[in-house]
């Protein structure tokens, strides 16, 4: 099986088999029983567990599963569909690869392979990316055609100028990092809250509701990548079970800085109905320094 992988010791090649990946330095690393790969050495740990845990993990999943957030992840998938196609004439030979970086626990990136697989017959070769292993676990369950990788954002697990295309929804980005592994003829698309992003629950966490800032910091910092094209997605959802509305909750930073009585508040609630307003941004490699 032909991948981009890196071996996080020395950096070289990973050739992928049913149990493990090895390098020709004959590092090896053992494939999951349930299918990922753990790339992230126990020395570059910062915690016994680094990333979400499995419980906001669990929260996650049960509220995209809920569909709310699919138009945007339809988009963003549109948005990467378009850079593929476009690259398919241009590759000479061998498969376009996609990455997730920070997938979580996998709902956007199983979507984001059967809508390039099923725009081309081979499909690229799609990977997810997550620090948290327990969100690596729950992310095989959506596709045994995606290859999950439990690896650091910082030092992700990808040969240099090997990636075609770079996906980050709503995840901490190393812009540097990011264009290390990415061709320079690639691509990196980034969903970020737009100014409304969930601004009914905001209006309940604030009195006075600050905007989400409309420009992601990636977009200030032009060192690495030239923004090339942005798309605003934005439409209304109704949550209509309390359960949802916590999970949803669980979600957002605001989850950890809001008072008990702003949590008991929200608890009692039993619908909210809110907007979804995301940017997508494609932002392309600037020469190598
Ligand atoms: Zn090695």
């Amino acid at each position: 099986m032909t991948t981009v992988l890196a071996c996080p010791v020395c950096g070289g090649g990973l050739v992928m088999n049913t149990a493990a990946a090895v390098c020709a330095s004959a590092h090896s690393f053992d494939r999951a029983r349930s299918g990922y790969l753990n790339l992230l050495l126990s020395n570059k740990r910062q915690s016994a567990e680094p990333g979400d845990s499995p419980a906001m993990m669990a929260s996650r999943r049960a509220f995209l599963q809920g569909g709310f957030y699919d138009g945007m992840a339809d988009a963003a998938n549109a948005t990467v569909g378009e850079i593929v196609a476009g690259r398919s004439g241009s590759r000479a030979k061998g498969p376009t690869h996609v990455a997730d970086l920070g997938c979580g626990e996998g709902y956007f990136t199983g979507r984001l392979s059967r809508a390039l697989a099923s725009a081309e017959p081979l499909g690229p070769v799609t990977y997810g990316v997550d620090i948290s292993r327990p969100g690596t676990r729950m992310a095989t369950a959506y596709s045994t055609d995606v290859h999950w990788i439990v690896a650091s954002l910082h030092r992700s697990p990808f040969l240099p100028a090997s990636l075609d295309v770079a996906l980050s929804i709503f995840a901490p980005i190393d812009a540097a990092d990011v264009r290390r592994v990415l061709r320079d003829d690639g691509a990196l698309v980034t969903v970020t809250p737009g100014p409304d992003h969930l601004d009914a629950l905001r209006i309940i966490i604030y009195t006075s509701v600050k905007p989400h800032p409309k420009t992601p910091t990636l977009m200030a910092d032009d060192t690495y990548f030239e923004h090339t094209a942005s798309t605003r997605v934005c439409y209304p959802i109704h949550i209509d079970s309390p359960v949802q509305i916590m999970n949803l909750l669980a979600m957002t930073p605001y989850y950890w800085h809001i008072s008990r009585a702003t949590k008991k508040a929200i608890e009692e609630l039993s619908t909210l109905s809110l907007t979804v307003d995301v940017q997508i941004n494609v932002f392309r490699p600037k020469a190598r320094a």
